[in-house]
């Protein structure tokens, strides 16, 4: 187990390391409004004004038609920080920062789970070992208790995730505020602000139907939850695929067409993976009461499709999680990285160094 975490976190470095990439861009693979210098078309008329469509990258201010030189009117800041296209180093270095601590605590998050989720067999082996020694009843009931606290903790980590995906996703302030109702950064936000509530129910139910709660509660209320299970389940899904969209659309304005290639490919990924996860769960809750099928219920005689699609998605999903959570954490890490380097070239651009944003500290 140790081995093949080892095993694919070399593998995916290896293949996630942008400097393995270092070969001159190829002209197509100029992004637009990125000269070969590094620097941008001038975004100015013919008359030497502001052209239509200009933003200032502070505030958002619409700036056509004013002189290039001069002040943003509502905030001060110089619009020739806003004339050089979409780029992230033309943006303002407050927010490419709050970008990168969304960053850490995401990968902070996906660590801290993977360690605890990893933990939990050992911790379980010792609540029953620590039973039996003692000459307690060995305790379904001290077990469920124990597994849904656990869950439950599980579930309240996903607020760290909640906190990243909350920054990363903050609106570019130079951007205009005409993006769609549905756009992939307000889906990511609110959808992976609904695994603080899917995560624990999910846990507490099937926990639960351990004890054999599920099958005390009422039929209503257990297709209720069932349902209530499955919707945010899919707005989980929706959520974290839509970051990554989002996050490939970002590390575009870098432009980091490797890791992009990678956003692309950890969205497919882990969008599969939770998909087929969601359905093996949706598929265990249906077919049997409580979600978890007693281990004697299980012989050739009941092997019953759901029986045999939960026995693969099961198998398939321990390898299938281990990979692209790795895979995300690392891409998280490069794009923090290449995030970091863009904020410090939005210090060091010479043309900027004369003109610092208002309320930006100063370059030291
Ligand atoms: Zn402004």
């Amino acid at each position: 187990m140790l081995l093949m975490v080892v095993m694919i976190t070399i593998s995916v470095l290896w293949m996630a390391d942008p400097s393995r990439r270092s070969r001159p861009p190829a002209p197509a693979d100029v992004g637009a409004g990125d000269a070969p210098d590094g620097e941008g078309e001038l975004a100015v008329d013919e008359s030497g004004l502001v052209a239509p469509g200009v933003l200032c990258r502070a505030c958002g201010y619409n700036l056509q038609g004013l002189a290039p030189d001069g002040l943003c009117p509502e905030c001060s800041t110089p619009t020739a920080r806003s004339l050089r296209g979409d780029l992230l180093k033309y943006c303002a270095p407050s927010w490419l920062r709050r970008l990168q601590v969304g960053l850490l605590w995401i990968i902070v998050g996906i660590i801290v789970q993977a360690v605890l989720m990893s933990a939990m067999p050992i911790l379980a082996g010792v609540v029953s070992g620590v039973t039996a020694a003692a000459g307690l009843p060995s305790g379904g009931a001290m077990m469920t208790t124990i597994m849904v606290a656990f869950g439950l903790l599980m579930g309240g980590l996903n607020v760290l995730y909640v906190i990243g995906a909350w920054l990363v996703t903050e609106r570019d302030p130079g951007r205009a505020d005409d993006e769609p109702v549905l756009s992939a950064r307000r889906l990511a936000r609110y959808g992976i602000a609904a695994a603080v509530i899917s995560g624990p129910l999910q846990t507490v139910w099937q926990q639960g139907g351990r004890a054999g709660w599920a099958a005390a509660t009422p039929g209503v209320v257990a297709a209720l939850v069932v349902v209530a299970i499955t919707v945010l389940g899919v707005a989980t899904i929706v959520g974290w695929v839509s970051f990554l969209v989002y996050m490939r659309r970002l590390v575009l304005r870098i432009p980091q067409r490797a890791l992009a290639r990678h956003a692309r490919i950890v969205m497919w990924g882990y969008g599969s993976y939770m998909s087929l996860g969601l359905i093996v769960g949706v598929l265990a809750f249906t077919a049997f009461p409580g979600g978890t099928p007693p281990a004697a219920a299980v012989t050739p005689q009941t092997m019953s499709l759901p029986v045999i699609v939960l026995a693969v998605g099961a198998c398939l999903m321990v390898p299938a999680g281990l990979l692209f959570e790795i895979w995300a954490v690392v891409l998280f890490f490069f794009c923090r990285n290449a995030l970091r380097d863009v904020e410090s070239q939005t210090r060091t651009h010479a043309w900027e160094a004369s003109v610092p944003i208002v309320g930006e500290s100063e370059p030291a």
